[in-house]
Order: C-alpha cells, then sequence, then structure tokens
C-alpha cells in the first residue's frame, strides 16, 4: 500500500513522546519567547533598557532559578536571539534547560501581517524557510515549536476568510515543524479585546477551533504529536457582565469538547491579559470541572508567569533571588492550578495587576 510522503513510525513515536512529556502531570510551558520589541516593552515597564545583555540577564534569572523549577515547568519557548545565548558561565541556556530535564522550544513565526480589505483583520507569515530552520532549530536541540495566529471579535470579525487563512496557516506550520521533528504548538488566539460577553467568545473560539482541526486533518498532521495554544473562553475585556471561574471553565470545557479530537495530547493555555492570580484561578477551576476531558490542561503563560518577578527583579542584580522566588512561586501555583488543586490566594510583586495589552503583539 502507498504510503505517499508521511512520517515513519518512528518519527510519530518521537513527536507523541515530547508532546507527552510537555503536558505530564502538574507541569506546564514557560512562553519566554518575546521578540526583541515585546521584550523591550517589559523591560521599559521596570525601567531597564532593551539591549541584548539585558535580555540576556534577565532570561539567565529565569532559567538558572532553584532546580525546584523542573518540578513545575517541563518546557521553555525561547525567542531565535536567546537560543544562541549562554550564562555567565558559558553555558549555553539551551543546555541549562536540558540538563534540568527541561525541553527547549522555539518561537518560529514572523509575526502577524494584516488582511487585506478586511477590518484590520490579520494572519501570521513565516512559512517560505520554515522546514530549513527547524531542521536548524532541531539541530540547537529545541523539540518544540509555537506558532502564534490571532482572531478578533467585532461585530463582523472574525472573518470567514481569517478563520480559514489562519486555519491553512497553522496547518502548514504544524506539517513543516512535524517533517523536522519538532512538535508544533498550534496556537490560534482569540483575543480578549472587546466588549462580547463569554456566550460570543465560545460561539467564536468554537468556530475558529473546528476550521482549525479541519485544516489540520486536510494536511495530513499527525495529531498525537501535536499541542493546543488557545485562549480560555473569556467574555471581552470591556464587558460589563462579569463571570465566575466556574462560568470560564465551563464555556471552556465546553468549547473543546466540541472541537479537540481526543488525539491530541494537552493543551497548553496561554493566559492572553488576564492577572498572575486569575490565570492560576481559571486553570485550577478548568481542571477541577467535571465531564469528558481526554486531553492534559495545563499551561503555557508568558505575562501570567512573569509579571511579578520582572518586578520584583527590576534590572538590579541584587534582586536576581527575589525574581526567581516569584518566578517559581507562580510556577508551583500553576502546576497545582494544572491539577486542579490551587487553592488560591498566592501573592505576588504583581499578581492581581491586569496584564491586557490592547492589539497584543508577541
Ligand atoms: P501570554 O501568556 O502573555 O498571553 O503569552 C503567551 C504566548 O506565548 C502568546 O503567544
Amino acid at each position: 500500500m502507498v504510503h505517499f510522503n508521511y512520517l515513519s513510525e518512528e518519527e510519530q513515536t518521537k513527536l507523541r513522546q515530547t508532546a507527552e512529556a510537555i503536558v505530564a502531570p502538574g507541569k506546564g510551558i514557560l512562553a519566554a519567547d518575546e521578540s526583541t520589541s515585546t521584550m523591550g516593552k517589559r523591560l521599559a515597564g521596570i525601567g531597564v533598557e532593551n539591549t541584548e545583555e539585558n535580555r540576556r540577564q534577565y532570561r539567565q534569572l529565569l532559567f538558572t532559578s532553584d532546580e525546584i523549577m523542573k518540578e513545575y515547568i517541563s518546557g521553555v519557548i525561547l525567542f531565535h536571539e536567546t537560543v544562541y545565548q549562554k550564562a555567565d558561565d558559558g553555558t549555553p541556556f539551551v543546555q541549562i534547560l536540558k540538563n534540568r530535564g527541561i525541553i527547549p522550544g522555539i518561537k518560529v513565526d514572523k509575526g502577524v501581517v494584516p488582511l487585506m480589505g478586511t477590518d484590520e483583520e490579520s494572519t501570521t507569515q513565516g512559512l517560505d524557510d520554515l522546514t530549513k530552520r527547524c531542521q536548524e532549530y532541531r539541530e540547537q536541540g529545541c523539540l518544540f515549536a509555537k506558532w502564534r495566529c490571532v482572531l478578533k471579535i467585532r461585530e463582523h470579525n472574525p472573518s470567514p476568510l481569517a478563520i480559514l487563512e489562519n486555519a491553512n496557516v497553522l496547518a502548514r506550520y504544524a506539517t513543516c515543524c512535524q517533517q523536522a521533528g519538532i512538535v508544533p504548538i498550534v496556537e490560534p488566539e482569540v483575543l480578549p479585546d472587546g466588549t462580547h460577553d463569554l456566550e460570543r467568545a465560545q460561539k467564536v473560539t468554537e468556530k475558529v477551533l473546528a476550521a482549525v482541526y479541519k485544516a489540520l486533518n486536510d494536511h495530513h498532521v499527525y495529531l498525537e504529536g501535536t499541542l493546543l495554544k488557545p485562549n480560555m473562553v473569556t467574555a471581552g475585556q470591556s464587558c460589563s457582565i462579569k463571570y465566575t471561574p466556574q462560568d470560564v471553565a465551563k464555556a471552556t470545557v465546553t468549547t473543546l469538547q466540541r472541537t479537540l479530537p481526543a488525539a491530541v495530547p494537552g493543551v497548553t493555555f496561554l493566559s492572553g491579559g488576564q492577572s498572575e492570580e486569575e490565570a492560576s484561578i481559571n486553570l485550577d477551576a478548568i481542571n477541577k470541572y467535571p465531564g469528558k476531558k481526554p486531553w492534559a490542561l495545563t499551561f503555557s503563560y508568558g505575562r501570567a508567569l512573569q509579571a511579578s518577578a520582572l518586578k520584583a527583579w527590576s534590572g538590579k542584580a541584587e534582586s536576581v533571588k527575589a525574581g526567581q522566588e516569584e518566578f517559581l512561586k507562580r510556577a508551583k501555583a500553576n502546576s497545582e492550578a494544572a491539577l486542579g488543586k490551587y487553592t488560591g490566594g498566592v501573592s505576588g510583586a504583581a499578581a492581581e495587576e491586569i496584564l491586557f495589552i490592547k492589539n497584543h503583539e508577541y
């Protein structure tokens, strides 16, 4: 029988094992893949200049925090520059992570670009040389990747064009990764910008995810060797109705039940502008929510794992330890939330701060 050009059994097994290791019980991802300009905004917030050295110092703080980190964090998403940086003692960051049993990952998208003729909708670029770039990152030790697509809720958005285009580009990205032995994390983020209620957010997220999985199937993506990184289903940032974490959990789990194949090993939610504490509480509620959940449900947080750490550090050499302690506190809280065992109330330098950024870029 002809199998065309498909992954071998051995390649499939490796991808599946990596995906499963990333979503091992009580573990999740640290998203530290801020682009140089996004990192600049984070550093500006604490009065630190956006230089390569300061970015290196900050990432070093995160990656060299206490060994206990590996109990909570299974993988770290890096930005291109970070893959080639080293700690003060000359050890490459990738090696530091690997020595701890933490899997290095890489952001491979090249950012969003406008879709002509739409109401400010976008697609994500970076496909042209992607297989080659993935092979290079694989040689550097990265075993998984991320690619972020963005969808907006407005009166007539997301349009069928934006839904279709972004689903297709995510599927093409996923095939490039898998051919290079890299687990693709598929990230269709429905932004929280807007006044829409929870019901609308749920309907839109369902449509988006259904289109994504249709496209992944059309492109013969090996689902067992992928992960999904979606938004939690929350009401718009400016919605006047207030919902409980249980409401968010119900909307999120229902959406996934309706659209996400059981073959996918896990979901690693983005934090999307929620405060650190909100992101932990909502993840916990999602895991406590009763019903069918055939996937691991965990975190891949950027802002909600770093806000307190950044603030406590503030660029001062004498505050590295304080920054690391804040990071580990949040990592532990999210590890518990991923098991549905978070009791809440872990404080922090910025634990309650709303981390929402309008029309967020990464
Ligand atoms: P936030 O958790 O800050 O939303 O970022 C996660 C991420 O990787 C977005 O692409």
